[in-house]
């Protein structure tokens, strides 16, 4: 399957960008912390590979079985995929931080007090355990093939890859409609007004329309990471840690009704140990 290198083959790009990022700001980059990013997105894409192996029958089945309309693969129809994806998109990232479940997933991606290119590589080798493919079933519902669904998907992280920096000059127009290095490290911010803002992939349009848009106040640079408890620059800390946490929170809770308060329920106000 060709859909789960698109990521890899764009990788000299990638590598290009922080070569250049980093010779403007060698401060925001440590050996170590980048070693871990690396480590962290080579296995994200090793669990993302398997998953998908192991995936692939289940969604052409799906696709077989229930897709709604046969599609013709031209511009408009593609074009239309890219923008249901990003829609989908949003709403993963936005449940992923209102979801205990998906943000020991993705605050992965959040532990980092930096801001570079590196920390886009930053993701979680449980995101297919956790269920992020299950957002992009509606696409293979409504009658995309799988492979084009799943190269979509890699795209939009590929885009997304170029709004972790802090470098970029603000894009006043095209960020009127596309997120932006400005609009996403807004969203990697811990401070109050900051959180839970700005969760767009592709289009910041769909932040405006469900009203968790945000822009930067003068007064309040960003300051990076989570609110709830410093990570170490660790693979173990930064990876498990919140899995354990998590697990402790749950064994405190006596009815199953409360275990899965917890377990869907808001994160940032679980005990911390
Ligand atoms: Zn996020
Ligand atoms: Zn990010």
């Amino acid at each position: 399957m060709d859909v789960e290198f698109i990521l890899l083959a764009l990788s000299p790009l990638f590598a290009l960008a922080i070569i250049v990022e980093y010779r403007k700001a060698k401060s925001s980059y440590t050996v170590r912390e980048f070693l871990l990013n690396l480590g962290l997105a080579l296995s994200h894409q090793l669990s993302d590979l398997i998953a998908l192996s192991l995936l692939m029958p289940f969604f052409y089945w799906l696709h077989a079985h229930f897709a709604l309309v046969d599609f013709e693969l031209n511009f408009v129809n593609i074009t239309l995929a890219f923008i249901l994806q990003d829609f989908l998109y949003y709403w993963f990232h936005r449940a992923s931080h209102r979801c205990n479940w998906l943000w020991c997933a993705h605050i992965v991606h959040h532990s980092s007090q930096n801001m570079n290119f590196s920390t886009a590589m930053r993701q979680s080798l449980f995101y297919p355990i956790v269920g992020m493919w299950l957002f992009w079933l509606p696409l293979i519902i409504v009658g995309y093939p799988p492979e084009l669904v799943f190269a979509i998907v890699a795209l939009n992280l590929a885009y997304q890859f170029f709004v972790h920096t802090e470098q970029a000059p603000k894009l006043k127009w095209f960020g009127l409609i596309f997120n932006t290095p400005t609009h996403h490290c807004l969203h990697h911010a811990r401070n109050a007004e900051y959180i839970d803002k700005n969760y767009a992939g592709v289009l910041i349009i769909w932040d405006k329309l469900f009203g968790t848009f945000v822009e930067p106040i003068a007064s309040k640079p960003p300051q990076y990471g989570v609110a709830e408890r410093h990570y170490r620059v660790s693979f173990y800390d930064v990876l498990i840690t919140p899995w354990l946490i998590l697990l402790r929170n749950l064994r405190l809770q006596n009815s199953w009704r409360a275990k899965c308060r917890i377990l869907f329920g808001k994160p940032h106000n679980l005990k911390q140990f």
